[in-house]
């Protein structure tokens, strides 16, 4: 399938149907703007702002350190609103998995992975994804269209409503960490990512320290190294293969920035000198990339950058064209990744049973088309 297929759309602005503006998702200084509008000073955004994203407040009615006239002319004129649920998933392991909805009727999933005292969520940045990996239940969505940092901030302040966790705790969370891990290629979305970020980082709100946020890219390399200097967020980089003919074949992206070219990209990041590690992801395929000889040429390729391996077991799907390696295999290519010197910890699948696991996000509407055609 070639990407040319999927036509990718322009996430919407923050103009709702009704008129008012969505007030999720402006940067600070687009806040100030949007009430200098409505003839507000600049300490009223900065009240607004830690109503919005340190207490989660949506009802501007109950915003109580605003006058009452205020309150009634942001109620009027803006909104503070959540993405739609169409459908909440809990895995028998603690996993949640939303189908959120947009206001265009579009459809992402986002998924809460707790551990015991702390826990991830993982973000999406577009509806669908152009990148069609072969191995990736995702790819196989047609419609294509990139979230908004509106849409995407509305993902974790979602999950903050579903955890309980406004005003925004100091220690304790349940949703600690934040990985750009779910639909979509965050870094042909970068500018609304970058935004969104900056607002989840925002100290006086959500409060998500950058070195809790980790963002996955297929290896999009001209956008790595400003990911670095301006976001400065761990890296994850999904490699899976070791030889451009594999990953040509795997992940379609590589024909257009092959190994060397995005392993430069890796070793120039910003953050890996600050011995700030970079995760390597790599999915085990049977037969396709698990061998014990590949484990030595994936160290020989990280030779010198500071890393860790993620070894992801593949996640299958109705009709996925490949099988997961077997444990035994697994163990031996992580063996030989470990006495190298990186740490390669075998990612435990989580909430496999709701198709929650990395991999088999699509939204619940298209596998219903499908199931019916
Ligand atoms: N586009 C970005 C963000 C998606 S991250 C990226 O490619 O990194 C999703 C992670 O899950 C990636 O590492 C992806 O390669 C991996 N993944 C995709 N399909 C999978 C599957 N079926 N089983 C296991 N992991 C999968």
């Amino acid at each position: 399938m070639s990407a040319e297929k999927h036509a990718l759309m322009a996430a919407p602005d923050n103009r709702r149907a009704d008129g008012r503006i969505e007030l999720v998702g402006l940067s600070r200084a687009e806040l100030e703007a949007e009430l200098a509008r409505l003839g507000q000073p600049a300490f009223r955004a900065r009240q607004v702002w830690h109503w919005i994203y340190y207490r989660g407040e949506t009802d501007f009615e109950r915003m109580t350190s605003l006058s009452k006239e205020l309150r009634q002319v942001l109620a009027e004129h803006c909104a503070a609103t959540r993405p739609g649920v169409s459908r909440a998933q809990h895995s028998l392991d603690g996993t949640r998995k939303w189908l959120l909805k947009m206001a265009d009727g579009q459809e992402v999933e986002c998924v809460h992975i707790p551990e015991e005292d702390r826990g991830a969520l993982c973000v999406s940045s577009q509806v669908g994804c152009t990148l069609t990996c072969r191995f990736c239940h995702t790819g196989t969505q047609r419609l294509v269209r990139n979230l908004s940092a509106g849409e995407i901030v509305g993902q974790v302040m979602h999950a903050r409503d579903q955890l309980g966790e406004w005003p925004s705790p100091r220690d304790g969370r349940m949703l600690s960490n934040i990985v750009m891990m779910g639909m979509g290629e965050p870094l042909y979305n970068y500018d609304n990512v970058a935004q969104a970020l900056a607002i989840v980082m925002d100290g006086e709100g959500i409060g998500i320290s950058r070195r809790r946020i980790t963002l996955s890219t297929a290896g999009v390399v001209p956008m790595i190294r400003r990911c670095g200097v301006e976001l400065g967020v761990r890296l994850a980089i999904s490699l899976h293969a070791v030889t451009d003919e594999i990953r040509d074949c795997i992940v379609p992206l590589n024909r257009k920035y092959p190994i060397a070219e995005l392993l430069k990209a890796c070793r120039d990041y910003p953050r890996a000198k600050n011995s700030r590690r970079i995760t390597f992801e790599y999915i085990m395929l049977k037969g396709v990339n698990d061998s014990v000889a590949d484990a030595k040429a994936l160290v020989k390729l990280i030779a010198g950058i500071p890393a860790k391996v993620n070894l992801i077991p593949f996640n299958a799907w109705p009709r996925a064209p490949f099988e997961c390696s077997t444990d035994e295999q697994i163990a031996k290519f992580a063996r030989v990744v470990n006495d190298a010197g990186y740490a390669s910890p075998v990612r435990t699948p989580r909430g496999r049973d709701i198709l929650a696991a990395c991999g088999q996000l699509k939204s619940d509407s298209v596998r219903q088309r499908r199931a019916a055609a």
